[in-house]
């Protein structure tokens, strides 16, 4: 008689209680959110069909409209991060065969290129050099030569630190008569955007840099320029979870609806995130917080100077919130970073072309602060010296 083998016995393997290190994010993001937005985010939940988080729901919107400074109903924080935010433009704006531009400064070029053709456009780029930005002239011969439904700009390209003049760029796509498309990741809040003054037609952002909160949010708008095209779509989107007529008949398609239709189950927590993110940054005015980055900057700058390093991006293109630093030769940059992982702060290395070649430091949201930059500054000094290195 054979015996049946006796199934080996089922070891239960719990993972360990989480205990994470406490660090200054001094990287490309994320950013240290503000305390007050952790602690709103452990509020009591309530249904995401609750009268009171539909209210809250409206409340994120008009603040994140006046962070945007838009008029744009279609404005709301999407599920998921800046890229769903970037996807939800691509794929609503675009469909199979449609023509699209975008300039490209870097990794996040190439990224909304890609978000581009996979929504099935033809897309065609202007790259330029890493540090430098798009000549409006080179947009305006593009799209003499061949138009396009839409055309995407990076705002801050986080691989290089360089900032493009979204304005002068925004106006001559509108000449030609194409939506403009831009990506704000590593400049909302922390930097002037004016989307409806601009000219842009659909905007997307994260929570995770200069907003103050964790990440998990993709802030969006979309114009009525953009909107005519999406309800013009000849077929519906690919998507169902980013498709904007769905997600609107949740967040309310006009002001003022009460009536909300179930789409997904909102992440209430990040909700409370983004509103109470919102509500400090309204309260401490933007014109206050893009000065405060910008004073961040500075004392960066200068600081970095007196280290003896540089930083890698043109002075004409430089941005508050990324910084770029030239890792001097000689010196193992991934050395230096460990040292100061060792200390608690994180700083970010480069990225796609630029690896081994740059550090690259966020002044966002919360670590926008003077003492905040003195500390990372002690820091880098300290671990430059350990690795032998003088100015
Ligand atoms: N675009 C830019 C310029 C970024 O810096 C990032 C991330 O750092 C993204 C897009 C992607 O955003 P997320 O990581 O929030 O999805």
């Amino acid at each position: 008689m054979t015996r049946l083998a006796q199934p080996q016995a089922q070891q239960q393997v719990a993972p360990p209680p989480l205990d994470p290190p406490v660090r200054l994010l001094m990287g490309p993001g994320p950013s240290n959110p503000d305390p007050r937005v952790l602690a709103a985010m452990t509020a009591n939940p309530v249904g995401h069909l609750d009268p009171y988080f539909v209210e809250l729901m409206d409340q994120a919107m008009a603040a994140l409209r006046r962070v945007f400074r838009t008029e744009n109903h279609h404005t709301l924080p999407v599920s998921g991060t800046g890229s769903a935010a970037l996807e939800t433009i691509m794929l609503n704006l675009l469909e199979s065969g449609d023509e699209a531009l975008v300039a490209v400064l870097g990794y996040f070029g190439q990224r909304l290129a890609e978000l581009a053709r996979r929504a099935g456009a033809r897309v065609r780029t202007i790259e330029v050099p890493a540090g430098e930005i798009v000549d409006p002239a080179a947009v305006d011969r593009a799209l003499g030569q061949l138009p396009a439904k839409l055309v995407a700009f990076v705002h801050v390209e986080t691989t290089t630190g360089a900032c493009q003049p979204i304005a002068e760029l925004a106006a001559v796509a509108r000449r030609h008569n194409a939506l403009v498309a831009l990506d704000c990741v590593t400049s909302l809040g922390g930097m002037p955007i004016e989307i409806d003054a601009w000219g842009i037609d659909a905007a997307g952002s994260c929570t995770q840099k200069c907003l103050g909160a964790p990440p998990g949010l993709g802030p969006l708008t979309v114009g009525p320029r953009a909107m005519a095209a999406v309800r013009a779509r000849k077929q519906k989107p690919a998507t169902w979870y980013l498709d904007l007529s769905l997600l609107f008949q949740y967040w309310g398609e006009q002001r003022g609806t009460r009536t909300r239709a179930f789409h997904h189950t909102a992440p209430v927590a990040a909700i409370y995130g983004i509103h109470e993110a919102l509500r400090l940054l309204l309260t401490e005015g933007l014109e206050a917080r893009w000065s405060r980055h910008q004073a961040a900057h500075e004392a960066l700058a200068r600081g970095l100077d007196g280290l003896g390093l540089s930083l890698f991006t043109p002075p004409a293109h430089r941005c508050p919130t990324i910084n770029v630093i030239s890792v001097p030769p000689g010196l193992d940059e991934a050395r230096v970073r460990n040292r100061l992982l060792e200390a608690g702060i994180e700083m970010g290395g480069g990225l796609g072309t630029l690896v081994g070649r740059v550090w690259r430091v966020g002044v966002m949201g919360y670590n926008a602060e003077l003492a905040t930059v003195e500390r990372f500054l002690g820091a880098l000094d300290q671990a430059l010296r350990a690795e032998g290195w003088r100015a």
